[in-house]
């Protein structure tokens, strides 16, 4: 970076040495850009006090308040004062304690207003702020500080905290909205203020990332006048013209980046891939059991176009759970083998590679039995390799796979070991992406000899503004309609305490179902007793990790363990479902025994699973009917969206039941009733994505930092991400490194270097 770069300068050249340690290891700001970019994060009003209620015990907080009552005492034990100061928001207080401090009584007297700064805790049944630091608002301006020993002290506090004293008159604090920061236990909101306020007074000047042309177009505010707005509004016009410019500007740096990534990709080469009139995938077509629906036709020829082209295909294919993406998935890898090349598909558990393996090759019949007896001589092979086979079965694996023999190789991670050596690899699907890292697929790119196409398939329906960003440099298609002859699945909620009777029918239920030669799915959130977070052991629903929306803090409403896989089993096999042949699936169960129960099961050998989530991802039993899940709110809404979509998959429909302890109008409640209001996985991931931090869904790196989305949020802000997205193309085409644009290349560079930006690379 240029040292012209006013953005770059140190921050210890403007507020010292030891303040700039502070902010470096208290907040991760170490430039004047870096504080610039640190927004507040709210505003506080000055005619209006904070409200305690909204307080919770152990947050650290910043409250504009009103001392209410002061109060000394000697202690009891040792020698010494204690100052006891309450503070009000004029409803509820909050109780301050100095050790040995008398002198604050000079200027925390009865109806001053300040920011009170600590941690919220209780004592005694009553709310206090432990550690208290303040700024008063007229402080400083007062007879207050007439009196000579306060002066004295103030001197001192001056002194202790170099250039940036909590005892220095504040500018910020003249308007009527006084920026609260994010802040520490020893960088107050106010000590940050001041801070900006030096470093407002000092930038001029500076290059705006948002090219002038477009800034005018679009009737925002430059860099500067927008700075001094965020920071320094007087009034919440100020802060939401600021803040339509720095979501612009967010979005406008993501967005190009992206597009230089899919310009990029357009530079790279890579083998057409053509099927041939008379080759495996005319076959295939010609022995399908049914007609493709018109989405999925209209899929199909996005993908062969892409990879009939010279440069490699970068595709994301979303639908619903049996939307029918594998069937799309499988005729582009015929495509790849008719030219001559390989398809790879990679799973994210063993257990559906085995699957898909299975699957694949009855979906082939002959077709895949290249080279062996009956076999068709035009046909291919398909391969599983796995980390759970023999020595000689994966030497044999990878002999095929180098040989060319595999025309399609399944597999799970265990693909990507270097030991893996392709003949010709001309594509790569990737079922499930949220389970592979960019890493990986980069791995597994590089096993072709040019970078082979990549399709990437996702069961979680992906609110159009994410995948705008997160996937933001794949192109995409949706499998928006369900093949016919697919039912809908009717999904209740039973309140397990509430309706006791409903329990009981729940399970004559799933007697019926299995009497009528259908088959039924148990699900719970844990495995035993002993494992505390089992619920985590599959793939989540909504593209986090795993952990993401069960782990984090959904605790079960009543307070009781959640229901486990092994304690239901034994309970159901020797009550209610007592004769039933019942068994069980877990992640702890050893892979062959995992893969005998599935076979069984979907040979009709058992009649009721109960499983963790294990089953989440593309478990295709037909004959299973009914679903019922054990603590319901213990799961995520897209989790649950997903988990139902097991059922219902043949043409008897499909019942899904959650079962929850959650109280009638709590939000667990609330959100099963959402699951079952709507079969809509759209619908059901933007409330997802709506409960939860933008941090959880973009990744946890970026927020706050300078790079990554500070004020954008995807699912608010769609209007303005489409435009940026529109305006981001245009500036890439005219030149990828954006010579008219030097101040948003500088950014954009920013953001690749960052490597607190991964997010972007999660493609
Ligand atoms: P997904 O991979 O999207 O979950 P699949 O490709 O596994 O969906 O399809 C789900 C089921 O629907 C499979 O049994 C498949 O054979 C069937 N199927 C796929 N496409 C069609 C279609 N066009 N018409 C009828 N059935 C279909
Ligand atoms: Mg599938």
């Amino acid at each position: 970076m240029k040292s012209t770069d006013p953005l770059a300068e140190p921050l210890k050249r403007v507020v010292g040495e030891k303040t700039a340690k502070e902010f470096a290891t208290g907040l991760d700001l170490h430039t004047v850009g870096d504080l610039l970019y640190h927004f507040p994060r709210r505003y506080a009003e000055r005619g209006n006090l904070t409200d305690f209620a909204s307080l919770k015990e152990g947050d650290e907080v910043t409250v504009l308040a009103r001392v209410s009552h002061v109060e000394s005492r000697r202690m009891r034990q040792k020698k010494g004062t204690i100052l006891d100061v309450v503070v009000t928001d004029n409803t509820g207080s909050l109780k301050l304690t100095f050790f040995n401090q008398a002198w604050r009584a000079k200027e925390l007297v009865k109806d001053v207003k300040g920011l009170f700064a600590g941690t919220v805790s209780t004592y005694n049944g009553k709310r206090q702020l432990t550690h208290p630091q303040y700024q008063l608002l007229d402080q400083l301006s007062g007879q207050l500080l007439d009196d000579a020993d306060v002066g004295e002290r103030h001197l001192r506090l001056v002194k202790d905290n170099d250039a940036v004293g909590d005892s220095v008159a504040i500018d910020s604090f003249v308007s009527g909205l006084i920026p609260i920061y994010p802040a520490t236990a020893k960088l107050m909101t106010w000590r940050i203020a001041k801070a900006v306020d030096i470093v407002l007074g000092r930038v001029a000047d500076l290059p705006d990332p948002i090219p002038e042309q477009l800034r005018v177009e679009r009737g925002l505010p430059d860099i500067g006048a927008a700075l001094h707005l965020i920071h320094r509004p007087e009034s919440e016009a100020d802060v939401s013209r600021a803040l339509d410019r720095f979501r612009y500007q967010e979005a406008l740096i993501l967005q190009t980046v992206l597009a230089r990534r899919r310009a990029a990709f357009r530079e790279l080469n890579s083998v057409p891939r053509v099927a041939r009139e008379d080759g495996l995938l005319a076959s295939f077509d010609e022995q399908l059991p049914f007609t493709l629906t018109d989405g999925q036709i209209q899929v199909a020829g996005a993908i062969a176009a892409d990879m009939a082209r010279s440069y490699p295909m970068h595709r994301l294919l979303q639908g619903e759970v049996g939307a029918g993406k594998t069937v799309v998935a499988l005729r582009a890898m015929l495509t790849v083998v008719d030219s001559g090349g390989q398809a790879a598909l990679l799973a994210p558990t063993e257990v559906l590679a085995q699957q898909h393996a299975r699957s694949i090759r009855a979906m082939l019949g002959p077709m895949a039995e290249a080279g062996m007896l009956g076999g068709s001589s035009e046909g291919t092979q398909v391969a599983l390799l796995t980390g759970s086979l023999s020595a000689a079965q994966r030497r044999r694996a990878l002999l095929d796979i180098a040989s060319g023999d595999a025309g399609i190789v399944v597999g799970t991670h265990a693909l990507l070991q270097e030991t893996v050596d392709f003949y010709d690899l001309g594509l790569v699907v990737v079922d499930e992406q949220h389970r592979f890292g960019v890493e990986q697929r980069d791995a597994l790119r590089a096993k072709g000899r040019q970078p082979p196409h990549v399709l990437v398939m996702t069961a979680t329906p992906i609110p159009r503004t994410v995948a705008m960003t997160v996937f933001g440099d794949l192109e995409i298609s949706t499998l928006a309609e369900l093949p016919t002859g697919r039912q809908a699945i009717a999904t209740h909620v039973v309140p397990t305490h509430e309706r006791p009777r409903y329990v009981a029918r729940t399970w004559e239920r799933v007697r019926e179902e299995v009497a009528a030669g259908h088959q039924v799915y148990i699900v719970c959130p844990r495995i035993d007793g002993d494992d505390v977070d089992t619920v985590a052991e599959a793939p989540n629903a909504d593209g986090s990790d795993s952990d993401g929306s069960d782990s984090d803090g959904r605790a079960p409403e009543s307070g009781a363990a959640p229901e486990s896989v092994l304690e239901v089993a034994k309970r159901l096999s020797e009550g209610p479902l007592a004769g039933l042949q019942l068994d069980v699936l877990h992640g702890r169960l050893p892979v062959d025994q995992k893969e005998s129960v599935m076979r069984r099961f979907a040979d009709g050998a058992v009649d009721v699973l109960v499983a963790t989530t294990v089953i989440e991802v593309g478990v295709d039993v037909a004959a299973a009917t009914l679903m019922v899940v054990m603590d319901a709110d213990r799961f995520g809404v897209s989790q649950l969206h997903q988990l139902r979509g097991r059922v219902g998959r043949g043409s008897s429909g499909g019942l899904c039941l959650l079962m929850t302890r959650a109280e009638a109008g709590s939000p667990a409640r609330e959100r099963l009733d959402a699951v079952a209001a709507t079969t809509d996985g759209f619908e059901l991931s933007r409330l997802d994505l709506e409960q939860r931090r933008e941090g959880d869904v973009l990744g946890a790196s970026q927020s706050g930092s300078r790079s990554g989305l500070q004020v954008l949020r995807v699912v608010r802000d769609e209007a303005i991400i489409d435009q940026a997205r529109t305006d981001a193309t245009h500036l890439v085409e005219q030149d990828p490194d954006l010579p008219s644009a030097p101040a948003l290349m500088e950014q954009v560079r920013l953001a690749l270097a960052d490597d607190r930006s991964q997010f972007m690379e999660k493609t």
